[in-house]
């Protein structure tokens, strides 16, 4: 049976580590700080926001709530962007995904300044990311690639499949996994045979948002299998996108959802952050 990747455990050790850099920055005069701006009420992006803040203040920085009514308009919203941009005491900026639909979201994440821009969305982060280039990686997939790194797990060579191909999941994921020279299939809804590919994987990613939908028999004997998915099954209970009581018969690593991935996305998010304000120091 499968290896747990504790993903709870290993945020709580870079979350030290990261604690001690803040330490470090505040005593040269530097609190790093981030703004998150949250527009409307939906609940489950409440809980994020309310745990990004928590998690700041744990870490000894600063961090500043923006509550925006769902009305707002466009401008508004862009206008206070542009306001955080100017602001000394903010290194990272982000806004609560999704927004209303009379805002485009492409234009927000466009008007946060790249070098605030901690959860990698920005277009210039995005090409950065491709060309290999030191920048602020999108938070959910470098938390995955910090996972296998803190576990041993290699990568070049190894055959990874990603299943999904969202912006902010899995085609960042698997560039950066491509980045350390994995060979990268990618899998989405118009896929035909997905197990074909999926059997093919030493390393494979499910980021599709659907319960369970990754079985056993879509498994390679040994693989690692990433569960990205955060459900909720027919119970009311929090799931991945993999049946975890079967693939863990079959694989030989898996991260378990909740405690997998999940901690690790706001842990790379507060990296991020200290991130921005230690490069403020050498940029101001
Ligand atoms: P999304 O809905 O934007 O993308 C889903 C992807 O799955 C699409 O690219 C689609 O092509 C693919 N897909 C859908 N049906 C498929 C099928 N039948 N076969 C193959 N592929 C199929 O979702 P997302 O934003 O990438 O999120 C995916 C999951 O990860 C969700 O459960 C989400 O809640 C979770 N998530 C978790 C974290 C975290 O921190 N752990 C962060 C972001 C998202």
């Amino acid at each position: 049976t499968a290896q747990i990747i504790n993903g709870k455990e290993i945020a709580a050790k870079k979350k030290v580590e990261i604690a001690e850099h803040v330490a470090t920055l505040k005593s040269q005069g530097v609190t790093p700080g981030l703004a998150v701006i949250l527009v409307g009420s939906n609940h489950a992006s409440r809980t994020y926001v309310t745990n990004k803040e928590k998690t700041c203040k744990d870490l000894g920085m600063y961090s500043l709530l923006i509550e925006m009514p769902e009305e707002v308009s466009e401008e508004d919203l862009l206008a206070k962007i542009e306001e955080l941009n100017g602001d000394p005491a903010i290194h990272g900026i982000l806004v609560q995904l999704p927004l209303p639909k009379h805002i485009d979201e492409r234009k927000v994440i466009e008007t946060i300044s790249p070098v605030k821009d901690v959860d990698g969305f920005h277009p210039i982060n995005i090409g950065r990311m491709m060309t290999g280039q030191n920048t602020f990686l999108p938070c959910t997939p470098y938390g995955i690639m910090v996972l296998l790194e803190e576990t041993g797990i290699s990568i070049a060579g190894k055959n990874v499949v990603v299943v999904g191909r969202s912006n902010i999941v899995g085609k960042p994921v698997g560039q950066l996994f491509l980045n350390q020279h994995a060979t990268v299939t990618y899998c989405h809804s118009r896929t035909k045979d997905l197990k074909l590919h999926t059997k093919q994987a030493d390393i494979l990613v499910a980021a599709v948002g659907i319960p369970n939908f990754i079985k056993a028999d879509h498994v390679k004997e040994g693989a690692v299998v990433i569960d990205v998915g955060i459900n909720r099954n027919e119970d009311g209970k929090l799931c991945g996108d993999v049946a975890f009581d079967e693939v863990s018969e079959k694989a030989g690593y898996i991260t378990p959802v909740p405690k997998g991935v999940g901690p690790m996305t706001i842990t790379m998010l507060m990296y991020n952050t200290l991130k921005s304000a230690e490069q403020s120091l050498t940029r101001d």
